[in-house]
């Protein structure tokens, strides 16, 4: 279904938790979340039901997301209801990584096709540290376990931070040479809690390729994708940047975002929430809900304005 810009809208992010094994600084506060009653979180069968109406106007691309989606418990039967439903041609997943090495085999056999790892670091203290606790060792296996299951193309989503791991670029992009793993720098968003500190270590994602000069334009097997690609010389995997900062990718934006609560979330930076959790069982009004969140779709951002403030809803609670 095309919004009122004519952007074609066919992919939906699914936050499928609020909850997560890590509490990384820019995403999270130190002390956690408070948990959720279980009736405020959307069942995995009202997950479906959403899924389900979606798909019946054009979605055909979803993303799992979270918190920490490996955390919930039967994610792997929602993949494969979702895969049988035929309409979505690619599911993806986005973790940290922790609990991958437990559940790669069993997420391809229920028809996820690939996965992106979030990784910032690949100093096991660094990690440690931004992490408040994660072993990298966990994520390294994991990443491991998902190749051999055969959940490729691996992406790797580096959130770039100043004075943290931005001498680690060239680390980071040599990935990309002997292996087929796209890297991808994420520019720091201003979102939630967390806002001030992201303010603070924000740089652009310039500074890739200020540090790396050999990288040369490379093209990108899905022309939605917000990533810029890059290759080192004979590298077999790409260099990604996404900069939804220094250069918003929404006139071609097609994503529409669930959240764990059951909230619709047309842009990712806008308050504007829809309740979709209400609807459900309805299925006049959950159609209405779901044309809703593609309409409503705002034509851009505003974070670069002056006076534009950060969402309240913190990045954990929406689905990154
Ligand atoms: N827990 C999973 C993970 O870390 O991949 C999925 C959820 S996490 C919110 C999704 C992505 O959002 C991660 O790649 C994370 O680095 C990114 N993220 C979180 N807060 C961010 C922020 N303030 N700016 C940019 N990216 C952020
Ligand atoms: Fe958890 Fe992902 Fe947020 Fe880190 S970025 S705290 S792993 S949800």
């Amino acid at each position: 279904m095309k919004d009122t810009l004519g952007r074609n809208i066919n992919y939906l992010r699914i936050s499928v938790t609020d909850r997560c094994n890590l509490r990384c600084m820019y995403c999270m506060p130190e002390e956690g979340v408070c948990k959720k009653e279980h009736r405020d979180i959307l069942s995995l069968e009202e997950i479906y039901e959403v899924v389900k109406a979606y798909s019946e106007v054009g979605v055909n691309k979803v993303r799992i997301t979270g918190g920490e989606p490996l955390v919930r418990k039967g994610l792997v039967d929602l993949i494969r209801n979702i895969s049988r439903l035929g309409s979505i041609k690619d599911i993806a997943l986005t973790t940290n990584g922790i609990l991958l090495e437990k559940y790669a085999h069993d997420l391809k056999a229920a028809g996820l096709k690939r996965v992106n790892v979030s990784l910032d670091t690949m100093n096991e203290e660094k990690y440690s540290y931004i992490t408040r606790g994660g072993k990298l060792g966990d994520v390294m296996k994991g990443i491991d376990t998902a190749r051999k299951a055969g959940l490729e193309p691996i992406k790797i989503n580096t959130v770039l931070i100043g004075g943290f791991n931005d001498d680690e670029i060239d680390d980071f992009a040599a990935l990309t040479k002997e292996k087929d793993i796209d890297v991808r720098f994420i520019e720091l968003m201003p979102i939630g809690q967390a806002s001030n500190w992201a303010k603070k270590h924000f740089i652009s994602n310039k500074t890739v390729l200020e540090r790396t000069p050999e990288l040369i334009p490379a093209g990108s097997d899905d022309p939605s994708s917000p990533a810029k690609y890059y290759r080192l010389p004979g590298g077999l995997g790409k260099v990604g940047l996404i900069n939804p900062i220094s250069h918003a990718f929404c006139g071609s934006c097609n994503r529409i975002r669930l959240t764990a609560d059951g909230k619709l979330k047309p842009c990712l930076h806008s308050e504007l929430e829809l309740d979709v959790k209400a609807a459900l069982g309805d299925k006049d009004r959950l159609q209405d809900v779901i044309a809703q969140s593609i309409m409503r779709k705002p034509m851009q951002h505003n974070l670069n304005s002056k006076d534009s403030r950060p969402i309240e809803r913190d990045m954990y609670r929406i689905g990154g």
